[in-house]
């Protein structure tokens, strides 16, 4: 995800308590007062914090999303929610890169809350409804999109529920084709 971001992380040094720089390119924070380097641990989800915020805001809370990686995909993430802003290009590459790390598929499939259907976030760049629909892949999610924008918005765990549940035989990309939106949530609404 190309934002741009404030390098001064929302992470301090061990150390000396000052604020971490985030080098980018690098993937890493150091400190400039004591020159510490500070690799960011990886998550239970796979999820590599890095603190500097961008100038996006969370479609829930409000606060600033900051950097995060996944693999060497750049997503958005919200220190309050938990929740994941990305391009929605990268997520089939995010899964299957998530799929291969983390091979087990340990979790029964659920229902979503049909509730999520009825929720309207609004896209964080350019303010308009996203849409919502059931991700038809493993994990029954429900997921927020803009497709003007190209972004996705995810809610805390929904990624680890679709990676962490046994695929169905065919895990399909209902944006790719935007009928098949359409026929879906008529379908829905029946
Ligand atoms: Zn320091
Ligand atoms: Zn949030
Ligand atoms: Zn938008």
């Amino acid at each position: 995800m190309k934002v741009s971001i404030d390098p001064v992380s929302t992470m301090n040094c061990e150390n000396c308590g000052a604020p971490l720089k985030l080098e980018r390119e690098r993937h890493y924070l150091f400190c400039e007062y004591c020159n510490g380097l500070y690799f960011p641990k990886e998550s239970p989800e796979g999820l590599y914090l890095l603190g500097a915020p961008s100038q996006v805001d969370c479609p829930l809370c409000r606060k600033l999303l900051v950097l995060a990686r996944i693999g060497h995909f750049e997503v958005l993430a919200c220190q309050q929610c938990k929740g994941l802003l990305l391009d929605m290009v990268d997520f089939l590459s995010i899964l299957e890169y998530l799929r291969l790390k983390y091979p087990e598929r340990r979790r029964p499939p659920q229902t979503f809350d049909s509730k999520e259907l009825a929720r309207e976030l609004h896209c964080p760049h350019c303010a308009s409804t996203m849409e919502t629909y059931p991700y038809g892949g493993a994990g029954n999610v429900v997921l927020d999109n803009c497709l003007k924008c190209g972004i996705l918005w995810l809610d805390y765990d929904e990624v680890s529920r679709i990676v962490q549940t046994p695929e169905r035989v065919q895990d399909f990309v209902p944006w790719l084709d935007i009928t098949s939106i359409r026929t879906q949530s008529e379908d829905e609404n029946e």
